[in-house]
């Protein structure tokens, strides 16, 4: 294995809370173990277009309280061409950089992995997204603030819906993940959620409904994962208007809201846990690993489990949350 000395960060994909805190770990657990750092701005795309930066430790100075990410991000199709992904190498090799701590979601591990392949190049991956959606790592970076920014919203909506004892759908972020939905009904006393994960098996409206919801409530309140599995809250809202006209239904979405604001005390010391783990898992000459924490512990997933396999939810939740809204 050659010798590391310069790690390149970058972020890519959907931004989630927590970022900045990852970026500045990682920046200085490599500097406090000798290596240099360079900033990557703009996710792949700048690895394209070298928009390449040198980080000491004061670059990353008051942000692990930031929303978003100071690197920015961006999507970038030129990398998943073999020529784009050519020009995103030659400018690394200019740069001098020989290794990569890549900040993202699915979407970007999986680029990550083709890279890392395709040049024999070590890449440590971090698992950012608010939805939670890694496989091998219990908690991703940016999910516990996205599900306490939906507990306040949904906590404000259900003072309208018991003041005109109405029934919500409101539709919060989750791609094809549940996890959101059903944790963030869970911690706000919802009455239901509706989540891709059980969305082929059962109808979970109908189900719903016949399980009497509204017999002893005011108001109800259910979360929906946005995904065309679902129907979304516009299309559950639809179908409640069409199939039982007695209910005055709501629709709410909760939308980018959710991406934002300040990293939880849960999502700063996770970022910080695994931006310094990502340092130690280069110097311990893993490759080709997202770092997780599993059972409190930092663990290394080689990135085509991360990516390949669904994570599962807990169904337990489902039954704790039936069990809770009678
Ligand atoms: P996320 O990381 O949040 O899931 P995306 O799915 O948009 O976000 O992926 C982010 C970026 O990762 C893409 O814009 C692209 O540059 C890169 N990427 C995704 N899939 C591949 C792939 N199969 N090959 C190469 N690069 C990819």
């Amino acid at each position: 294995m050659s010798k590391i000395n310069c790690i390149g960060v970058l972020t890519s994909g959907g931004d989630a809370p927590g970022m900045n805190a990852a970026i500045r770990a990682v920046t200085r657990a490599a500097i406090f173990n000798g290596f240099r750092v360079k900033g990557i701005y703009r996710g792949y795309k700048g690895m394209l277009t070298d928009e390449i930066v040198e980080f000491k430790t004061q670059n990353v100075s008051n942000i692990i309280q930031m929303g978003g990410t100071i690197l920015k991000t961006a999507r970038c199709k030129e990398f998943q061409t073999p020529e784009g992904r050519k020009q995103a190498y030659d400018n690394l090799v200019k740069e001098g950089i020989d290794a990569l701590v890549v900040i993202g979601g699915d979407g970007s591990l999986t680029g990550a992995r083709v890279f890392a392949t395709e040049y024999n190049f070590p890449i440590v991956g971090l698992p950012g997204t608010i939805d939670n959606d890694l496989y091998g790592t219990d908690m991703t970076i940016g999910y516990d603030t996205a599900l306490n920014t939906i507990m306040q919203c949904v906590d404000k909506i259900r003072d309208t819906a018991t003041s005109h004892e109405r029934l919500f759908f409101i539709e919060v972020m989750g791609r094809d993940a549940g996890f959101l939905a059903l944790n963030g009904a869970i911690a706000t006393g919802c009455e239901a959620a509706i989540i891709p994960e059980i969305s082929t098996e059962v109808d979970q409206l109908a189900e719903l409904i016949q399980n009497g919801f509204r017999k002893s409530k005011n108001s109800s309140i259910v979360l929906v994962a946005e995904s065309p599995i679902t129907g979304g809250a516009m299309g559950l809202a639809e179908r409640v208007k069409n199939e039982y006209p007695q209910y005055d239904v709501r629709v709410s979405i909760l939308g980018h809201l959710q991406r934002g604001g300040s990293p939880t005390a849960t999502d700063r010391i996770l970022a910080s846990r695994m931006g310094a783990a990502a340092i130690d898992a280069l110097l311990e000459d893993q490759r080709n690993v997202m770092i997780g924490v599993h059972n409190d512990e930092i663990v290394y997933v080689p990135f085509f489990k991360a990516i390949k396999n669904d994570k599962p939810i807990d169904r337990t939740l489902l039954k704790t949350l039936r069990t809770l809204s009678i």
